[in-house]
């Protein structure tokens, strides 16, 4: 053949011309990639001669490589003598490298004595087709935010969970320190909190309680404790275990008097209260302090608990205010 001839030309560009996406391969039996017109490279954006040696079948989604498989089956068994010499066939199929777009290839097969060609051509999808695909498309996308919203849900819930059990006083059920301490230091700062009042309560002899009747009854008056406390306060309040028996009622928007009010309604409900079997009464000493302007929590905390010192010498069981 004239390699001038233009029909020559025009099928030499087409199949090896540096812009060709006409994928170009010859293979052998098994599928390994023996040479390559180097256009799956450009159209994968893969570098110059990636394919060589490489499979055929790596190339192709999964759920199209029976269909490659069984070209191969017909292409490459013993043909009978009437078969014609070269046998070819026909598949269209879609081709992906690792995370590259899918394309899909109309592809031709031809065996030409112990080697498979393989030409394949970028196919224009029709109008349905793309529809179709768009269609899956949506749907996978929907899903998968389908997906994404029920996984947020779930991480809501479980950053919920752990708000809570690093908030809580895992015995009484009511706040721990931490939680006491992050709203007094929220709220001390805030001028329409205030005058923000602070009730420190102590149990008396408590070392008593669990010496005479066991650790765990010591355990069961401290959560009955923790009960009485959120009973009598309000829903902008916050009570909690400090430590040990000790206890914080912190009062926003409160003054000195109310809390004593409060306080002392607290020390005559635990006073009555029973807890347990054999049934157990404590009782308990109460410091009451207000906020002053610009005063920190340290402070409110430290008068507090020196006045609740005061009660305890001056008998317990009883509320000593701030002097
Ligand atoms: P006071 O009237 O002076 O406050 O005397 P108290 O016995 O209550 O005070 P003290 O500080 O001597 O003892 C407090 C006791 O509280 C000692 C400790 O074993 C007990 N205690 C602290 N935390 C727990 C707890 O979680 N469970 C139980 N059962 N006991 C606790
Ligand atoms: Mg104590
Ligand atoms: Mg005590």
């Amino acid at each position: 053949m004239d390699r001038s001839d233009p029909s020559v030309e025009k099928v030499i560009k087409k199949f090896f011309g540096s812009e060709s996406r006409t994928i170009l391969l010859t293979l052998d039996p098994q599928g390994l990639i023996v040479s390559s017109n180097g256009g799956m490279e450009r159209i994968f954006g893969l570098p110059g001669g990636f394919s060589m040696g490489r499979n055929i079948f790596d190339f192709i989604l999964p759920e199209n490589r029976d269909r490659l498989k069984g070209v191969f089956e017909t292409l490459t068994k013993k043909s009978p003598p009437e078969s014609p010499q070269c046998p070819f066939r026909k598949e269209t199929l879609n081709f992906r490298h690792s995370s590259s777009a899918v394309y899909t290839m109309a592809c031709f097969f031809s065996r030409c004595g112990g080697t498979v060609v393989l030409i394949g051509e970028t196919r224009r999808m029709s109008d349905s087709e793309i529809i179709i695909r768009m269609t899956d498309l949506n749907n996978e996308l929907a899903s998968l935010s389908r997906e994404l919203t029920r996984k947020n849900v779930e991480l809501e819930r479980a950053n919920a969970t752990i708000n809570r059990l690093l908030n809580t006083d895992h015995l009484t059920g009511i706040a721990n320190r931490r939680a006491l301490l992050e709203f007094l230091a929220e709220k001390i700062e805030k001028e329409d909190e205030l005058p923000l009042s602070l009730v420190m309560a102590d149990i008396d002899h408590f070392k008593k309680v669990n010496d005479s009747l066991g650790h765990s009854t010591g355990d069961e008056v401290l959560s009955a404790f923790g009960k009485i406390l959120s009973g009598q306060v309000r829903e902008r309040d916050l009570c909690g275990r400090y430590g040990g028996e000790e206890f914080l009622i912190v009062l926003p928007r409160t003054e000195i008097h109310e809390a004593e009010s409060v306080a002392e309604r607290v020390r005559t409900t635990v006073e009555e209260a029973e807890t347990g079997d054999p049934p157990v009464r404590v009782t308990a000493s109460f410091g009451v302090a207000v906020s002053i302007a610009g005063g920190s929590s340290d402070d409110l905390i430290g008068r507090a608990d020196k006045a609740m010192y005061r009660a305890k010498a001056l008998g317990r069981n009883r509320v000593v205010t701030q002097d």
